[in-house]
């Protein structure tokens, strides 16, 4: 069929969303080997920069300092550039992007519609994300003002008197912390017994305090049974019979990967059931040139995993095909303080593990008393088949920093004989490795 005016066979490859993940892959293939264009309905730069995890870092080191909340809403939202996103589409561009300022949809394999054009290329990436869950809850509306996820959190301008958070997972936890440390009375209910259940229970009991300490009110097991729903407030009403009233509810509950409303039919895939392959590459029978990257794998959902995806997928793009989405160790932080860690597996996924020895250490250095921290603790899993460390967790001052050094512990596969000789400055937090890999060397001897 011959193509009518509104078919474009300018690309080569085409990328719906132009978040980290997107411009991360840009970047990857800023070498002319592709003809890329992007479609991109809201901001370049997706959610990271603007609703995410630049303004909730600002937000959380103004509490820290003390900073009031009208100048920290300043610095917010001077630092998100008050959402333009000129500087993000003007770098994809000078790497050789077209930008489409639209929505897109594929309509078949190697097709994608965006206002109005169809565009015929060889290679297609999603990566539009993920969006926030919202419970069904009786009485719960989303649409209503008076409910809101991170992004009306991290757009607000408004001092609040109190607040309920649904979910007490690491998004909900930031933000009660932020919104606490600027005199909201806030509640945070979690449906689980106990918060970062995945992690070592050490670590969920210091979560718990940390949140407590902050002026956070903590509920596990919390049966949400009703909202309800007013002009001036909410009221969340729960299984044991109380009644918790706020002005704003947030829901943090998860995020789901936007897979719906872009096309994945068109191509005789279920958007309820996709699967992606260690390349980052759509499982199907057939064999689709469809790439998810980011958020939208599916996977760990981290700025710095959608950049790892984007280096993956580009080095699939390239023809080198060397590399996974899995052949990294994972790091994640919650960045409360003082902030959480997590570098590979979680508890629950060693848990039963025979080959699996742990080291369990609170934090103690000559730093804590100098400092004035409060407790922390570090557990650290090694296997004994290996003798590598394979696993962190922990919460302490300063212990973001130091998933950097388990990072290459982990990745390096460096022997724990090795690690427990290694020095570690006197006096800092980071000494608690040392203590760490000492006393897994031992129980690996044992
Ligand atoms: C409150 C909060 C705090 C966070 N803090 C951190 C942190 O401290 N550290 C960290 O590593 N991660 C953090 N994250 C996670 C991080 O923001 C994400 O993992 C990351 O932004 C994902 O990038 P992405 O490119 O996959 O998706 P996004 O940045 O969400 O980009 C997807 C883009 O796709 C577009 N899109 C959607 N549908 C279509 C379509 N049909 N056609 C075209 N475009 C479309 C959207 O408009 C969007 O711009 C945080 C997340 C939240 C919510």
């Amino acid at each position: 069929m011959a193509g009518s005016i509104d078919d474009n066979h300018d690309f080569t490859l085409a990328i719906l969303g132009g978040g980290s993940a997107s411009e991360a892959l840009i970047r990857e293939l800023d070498n002319g080997s592709q003809r890329i264009v992007v479609f991109e309905p809201n901001l370049m730069g997706g959610e990271c920069p603007f609703v995410a995890c630049i303004p909730s870092k600002a937000m959380l080191h103004d509490r820290a300092v003390g900073r009031e909340w009208p100048d920290a809403v300043r610095r917010r939202d001077d630092l998100v550039s008050h959402l333009d996103d000129g500087a993000h589409a003007e770098a994809s561009r000078d790497r050789g992007a077209t930008i489409v300022r639209a929505r897109a949809e594929l309509t078949a394999p190697g097709v994608v519609r965006a206002a109005g054009t169809t565009y015929h290329v060889d290679h297609i990436v999603v990566a539009t994300g993920a969006e926030s869950d919202i419970p069904e809850i009786d009485g719960l509306d989303a649409d209503h003002a008076r409910v809101w996820t991170s992004d009306d959190a991290l757009t607000n301008s408004d001092q609040l008197s109190s607040m309920i958070v649904i979910g007490g997972g690491v998004i909900g936890s930031e933000l009660a912390f932020i919104y606490s440390g600027f005199g909201t009375e806030v509640k945070t209910l979690e449906s689980m017994s106990r918060r970062a259940p995945d992690l070592h229970p050490r670590v969920s009991e210091l979560v718990e305090q940390t949140l407590g300490d902050a002026g956070v009110g903590v509920v596990n097991d919390a049966d949400v049974e009703r909202v309800e729903l007013r002009d001036d407030g909410v009221t969340v009403r729960l299984g044991d019979g109380s009644a918790h009233d706020a002005d704003v509810l947030l829901v943090a509950v998860g995020r789901t990967p936007r897979w719906h409303g872009i096309g994945l039919e068109n191509l005789g895939l279920d958007p309820d059931d996709i699967t992606v392959d260690p390349r980052g590459r759509l499982v199907s029978d057939r064999d689709h040139d469809v790439w998810f990257m980011g958020d939208a794998a599916g996977q760990d959902q981290y700025t710095h995993v959608a950049n790892h995806h984007a280096a993956v997928v580009a080095d699939h793009l390239s023809g080198s095909a060397t590399r996974r989405y899995d052949d990294v160790v994972v790091p994640a932080c919650m960045f409360t303080e003082p902030p959480m860690i997590v570098v590979g597996p979680t508890w629950a996924d060693l848990d039963g593990d025979d080959d699996v020895v742990w080291a369990e250490i609170e934090l103690d250095t000559a730093r804590s008393a100098t400092d004035r921290l409060g407790p922390g603790f570090l557990a650290v899993a090694a296997r004994r088949s290996t003798e590598h460390v394979i696993a962190a967790h922990g919460i302490g001052a300063r212990f973001d920093e130091l998933t950097h050094a388990l990072v290459v512990a982990i990745d390096g596969e460096v022997p724990i004989r090795r690690l427990a000789r290694s020095l570690q400055p006197f006096p800092t937090v980071g000494e608690i490795l040392g203590e760490a890999f000492t006393e897994l060397e031992r129980r690996l001897s044992s």
